[in-house]
């Protein structure tokens, strides 16, 4: 190892599990006396956290690490790390394809960075996807945003989505205890953070594997308790959580919502398909029925709530009409936001298997069309919040304009207004909103009394 503080550089792809995990690993690093640097070509170690949900993501590791694996033949000491859900679905055939790296380790293995790199620097190469318990967090995330954070609460999934390969990265369910997760929350109240995001990957699962039961034979340990025993932790001024399963989501988790002032009116609930076959064939386990069913209970309770989804098109097998079926729930729920994506076979499960897979032409086409309604009814949905007065998070600066600064509604919808951030970071505003785009709103300050 060199004397001088060595620099190291993190690249993320995916979702906000891996990003929850980057900023882990990052504390990790910084606690052994790396500092940050922002161009990787300045670092001496190298980590890409990686995704295999999109095949791009993954198309675009094996760039980058390519690029680095050449510039290690003249810096033999630069450490090169891939981290994530391909190292875990790779294993050892990531160091026969690219054998300048030093450490290959699954997402489980996130916590165990000191040790691993430990093994590197005595001079193995160490590759780390194994089963593991995952132990409690001891580091202090290095966090992104001085304003908002994300907690774990439960790591993996017990569900066999057929189109996921996430149960065979990121292994079994396993759920924090809800004292850790009050601890680790009431910390970043007093660091001055003001929300939180709980985060898992199948949330709704969360405490299903701790042991407890209560007097009535109801599981002691469901979110809902969890949002009931974490509400009141001081600082923290917001509260969110994600990702839902429709096939666990509650009638008593959307009352929760609407009863707890903190919990932001914002419901993240990925339906995949509007067609009931298709969504057999995903093995999601329930019917489009019940979809609309949770939706229609949720604007019940909070007429005004935000609802966001995530959407596949093209799935093996899917006709026209079954198709035609999800567009129909897009018309009819009037999403504030919908993650789309053709259908894409990844390794290692079931449904890439098949043989009815589509052209790459009709899923595109698809998905063409499905977002063309989505940007539709986005705009639509967005008309709501012109003149009304929204509080809003304030986050950053507007990188586009210095002048103005951004943050985020309840219902999560980028908001910009004039202001200085040094004065505003951190605070939560009333804002009149003045003009609506689909995805983002701008307004006027009101005052900055409210906190
Ligand atoms: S619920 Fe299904 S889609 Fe979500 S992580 Fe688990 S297997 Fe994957």
């Amino acid at each position: 190892m060199t004397t001088s503080p060595r620099r190291y550089h993190i690249t993320t792809f995916g979702c906000q599990m891996n990003k929850a995990d980057s900023e882990r690993m990052a504390g990790i690093l910084e606690n052994m006396g790396f500092e940050w640097s922002e161009d990787p070509n300045d670092a001496s170690l190298i980590l890409y956290n990686t995704c295999t949900i999109r095949d791009n993501a993954e198309q675009k590791v094996y760039s980058y690490l390519g690029r680095q694996a050449k510039r290690k033949q003249e810096q033999p000491d630069l450490t090169l790390i891939v981290a994530g859900c391909v190292a875990q679905q790779e294993g050892e055939q990531l160091l026969r394809r690219v054998p300048e790296l030093d450490l290959v380790m699954g997402p489980q293995h996130a916590n165990r960075l000191e040790d691993l790199l430990q093994q590197v620097f005595d001079g193995n190469q160490v590759v780390a996807t194994e089963e593991v318990h995952i132990m409690e967090d001891i580091t202090k995330p290095r966090r992104d945003s001085k304003v908002t954070a994300w907690v774990n609460v439960i790591y993996g999934c017990n569900e066999r989505c057929t189109y996921c390969v996430v149960p065979n990265v990121r292994g079994v369910e396993q759920s924090r205890t809800p004292e850790a997760i009050r601890a680790e929350m009431e910390e970043l109240g007093r660091q001055g953070y003001k929300e939180v995001t709980l985060l898992g990957q199948n949330i709704d699962a969360y405490g299903r594997d701790l042991p407890g039961a209560t007097a009535e034979g109801r599981h002691q340990h469901t979110l809902t308790d969890l949002l009931y025993y974490v509400h009141d932790v001081p600082g923290i001024e917001r509260l969110r959580f994600a990702t839902s399963h429709p096939r666990y989501f509650t009638e008593r988790l959307i009352r929760a919502c609407a009863e707890l002032p903190k919990v932001c009116e914002l419901f993240h609930i990925p339906f995949q398909s509007g067609d009931n076959d298709i969504l057999k064939a995903m093995s999601r386990g329930y019917t489009q029925e019940k979809y609309r069913r949770i939706i229609d209970t949720i604007r019940r309770y909070m007429p005004d709530a935000a609802i966001s989804a995530d959407a596949i098109v093209g799935f093996p097998g899917e006709t026209e009409e079954q198709f035609q079926n999800t567009l129909r729930l897009v018309e009819d729920i009037r999403f504030d936001l919908l993650n789309t994506a053709a259908y894409s076979p990844r390794p290692g499960t079931p449904a890439a298997l098949w043989e009815n897979q589509l052209s790459e032409e009709v899923k595109s086409d698809r998905l063409q069309r499905l977002n063309h309604l989505v940007n539709v009814k986005a705009a639509q949905a967005s008309q709501r919040y012109f003149g009304r007065i929204e509080e809003v998070l304030v986050e950053d600066q507007n990188p586009k304009d210095p002048t103005q600064v951004m943050g985020r509604t309840r219902g999560n919808r980028l908001t910009f207004f004039t202001g200085d951030i040094n004065e505003l970071k951190g605070k939560i505003v009333p804002v009149k909103i003045t003009q609506v785009r689909p995805f983002s709103l701008t307004g006027e300050a009101l005052s900055v009394a409210c906190c």
